[in-house]
């Protein structure tokens, strides 16, 4: 995972970097490290967070036109100030920053031993700097050179930005499997692991692909493939502003993009929800059209918060396109040997668009002639690129590593796919379609209601912040929602929590059920309202906690429950976009009460570019 930055031109480099890795901590901040190129080499390296390095070189000359950055999501060695990129070469001629996991290590470590070499950490990244420096010095070549002889024998996923002490204003960076933007300025260029450290200097960028090698100096810009051949560069208008990626007077990240969902949503439905023609218009579901509605079976691959979204999408597409759909984890799905029949459409979630093993699935999947329609919120990322289709989700950058936004835009998008298709198959009446169609368009208003709640919502919060465990029950549409409520709680407040199919529970989890379990019920109205009051009773029978999601007005449920959250009304297929809104709000405000980083929970990051 982890965030890189480099920069070659005119100005300072050190405090560019510094600002580009704060705004790239949400992909890992275990530790922070630089590489300066001032008459030599100087390499800065701190377990901690950006601000601890930057408060460690008060005082220290960092003065540079040339450097990279780091902030890592360790894989391979703890966090520490040794394991901290960037690493210096054996002979300190070298440094190097690395985002991914490079698998064959042991193997050129053991290759290396041999020779002599030692190693001052336990990264995978070392051995490959040291590997490449070995080739530099056999083969008497420059660095370019010995980089694209070493990444021939690399078995893993990598974007290494490298400098070498006696080439001074060059930066050679590589890829392949993790995200790399270069950003080209006048007489300078930045580079990233997104465009965000390099926003306020250029909108002009260039996607560095797979096996591409770039060598970039401050008036130039090379690009080759593995096999020394020049590429030209694809450059491309950045879309994004400043203030896209800044807090705007919220306490966090997470905060702001939970009440940013109104809008994102509404950004997200409109021009494709068109009330002039009731029709909805979606070129990348459009250009495919026959493919999907004829489709045998729809795969869904995704990861986490994604796969949630994918899993509301198994009910929505089956109820109104009635084609079969599975729901994939990605990491598994890849790992198996998948039976993908001709015709078979796989839809590829991904916030990031860089989930490695979503990334991977969906290569396979291709190869075997599946169509793949990507639905990623990062435009020009890795998995939009390489799907054969697809809508972008447009809620704008997500910082908070707890997806929020993220998630509704995809259940927008997801409803609009299977709104499209099942019109266009014909198993989905113009009355529903209708129906469902201004319930959609209503969303966005209904969000910004269901957010007044956030001050109630803060009191439950405190009233429940020491439980131990959680236990999260949903029926039908609402199900894939608690179990996103359990694990937005995990992520952010640690708290054990588990998301259950409220009907399911009394197979097992209803055992932990006592005087101390809090129960969250996801349980607006919907087909299944007796059943999920039912459900509830059982729990109180058994002395649970019960915290209800309600629609609003619901007084059965009022009358039972330790604590309700109301949402608007809203029809039980979209509703699942309202009660998702308590779920972020609860998890987010427990966070806050116990006093943790919501923005960058231990452990996590955001993009998982790594398997
Ligand atoms: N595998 C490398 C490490 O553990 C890089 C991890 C990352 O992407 O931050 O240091």
């Amino acid at each position: 995972m982890c965030g890189i930055v480099g920069y070659t031109g005119p100005r300072e480099a050190y405090p560019l970097i510094i600002k580009g890795l704060k705004r790239l901590e949400y992909r890992g901040y275990d530790s922070t490290g630089v590489a300066l190129l001032n008459g030599g080499l100087k390499v800065h390296k701190k377990k901690g967070k950006v601000a601890d390095l930057e408060e460690s070189l008060v005082g220290v000359n960092v003065h540079a036109h040339t450097g990279i950055g780091h902030t890592r999501w360790a894989t391979h060695g703890e966090p520490s100030d040794r394991n901290a990129h960037p690493h210096a070469s054996a002979s300190g001629k070298l440094a190097m920053i690395h985002n991914g996991i490079i698998e064959n290590y042991t193997q050129l470590k053991g290759e290396l031993i041999k020779k002599g070499y030692t190693f001052k950490s336990d990264t995978d990244t070392e051995v490959l700097l040291n590997f490449i420096e070995e080739i530099k010095s056999n083969n008497n070549c420059n660095l370019e050179e010995a980089v694209r002889i070493a990444l021939k024998r690399v078995v893993g996923a990598y974007v290494i930005l490298l400098l070498d002490q006696d080439d001074p204003d060059t930066i050679i960076a590589a890829r392949k499997g993790s995200p790399l933007v270069i950003g080209i300025g006048k007489g300078e260029h930045f580079l990233g692991s997104d465009a965000s450290p390099m926003l306020e200097y250029t909108k002009e960028v260039v996607y560095v692909n797979d096996y591409e090698l770039a060598i970039v100096r401050p008036d130039e810009l090379i690009l080759k493939n593995l096999g020394n051949e020049k590429l030209t560069p694809y450059v491309q208008k950045l879309d994004l502003e400043l203030a896209a990626i800044e807090k705007g007077g919220y306490e966090h990240f997470m905060l702001k993009e939970i009440f940013e969902q109104p809008q994102t949503v509404y950004d997200c439905l409109r021009g494709r929800l068109d009330a002039a023609s009731n029709t909805v218009i979606m070129s990348g579901v459009q250009k495919h059209i026959d493919a999907l509605k004829n489709a045998p079976r729809v795969i869904i691959v995704a990861c986490g918060t994604s796969w949630h979204a994918g899993l509301l999408a198994e009910y929505v597409i089956e109820e109104l396109c009635r084609i079969p759909v599975e729901v994939e984890y990605a990491s598994e799905f890849r790992y198996r040997n998948p039976v993908i029949n001709k015709g078979d459409v796989i839809i590829a979630i991904s916030q990031s668009g860089e989930t490695a093993d979503t990334l991977v699935a969906i290569e396979r999947a291709k190869e075997q002639g599946a169509i793949i329609f990507g639905v990623v919120n990062v435009v020009g990322s890795s998995i939009a690129r390489i799907s054969t289709t697809g809508s972008y989700t447009h809620a704008g950058p997500e910082i908070g590593v707890a997806s929020t936004k993220a998630f509704t835009a995809q259940l927008a998008v997801l409803y609009m796919i299977a709104l499209k298709i099942g019109v266009e198959k014909g198993t989905l009446d113009q009355s529903l379609f209708n129906k469902l169609f201004n319930e959609l368009n209503a969303i966005p208003d209904k969000i910004a209601e269901a957010l007044k709640q956030s001050e109630h919502i803060k009191k439950v919060a405190e009233k429940y912040k020491d439980a131990k465990d959680f236990l999260y029950l949903g029926r039908g549409y609402n199900f894939p929602i608690a179990l996103e409520g359990a694990l937005k709680l995990k992520e952010i407040s640690y708290i054990h929590a588990e998301g259950y199919p409220a009907a399911e529970m009394k197979h097992g989890p209803i055992a932990l059920v006592d005087d101390q379990l809090p129960v969250v019920f996801v349980a607006t109205k919907d087909s299944y309202h007796e059943k999920i009051v039912s459900n509830i009773q059982e729990i109180k029978a058994r002395k649970g906690k019960v915290i209800a999601v309600i629609t609003e007005g619901d007084e059965l449920i009022k009358s039972m429950a330790d604590d309700v959250i109301e949402v608007p009304e809203a029809h039980e297929i979209v509703a699942p976009m309202l009660s998702t809104i308590p779920m972020q709000l609860l998890a987010y405000y427990i966070g806050v009460v116990k006093g943790l980083d919501v923005d960058k929970p231990r452990n996590l990051a955001k993009s998982v570019t790594v398997e």
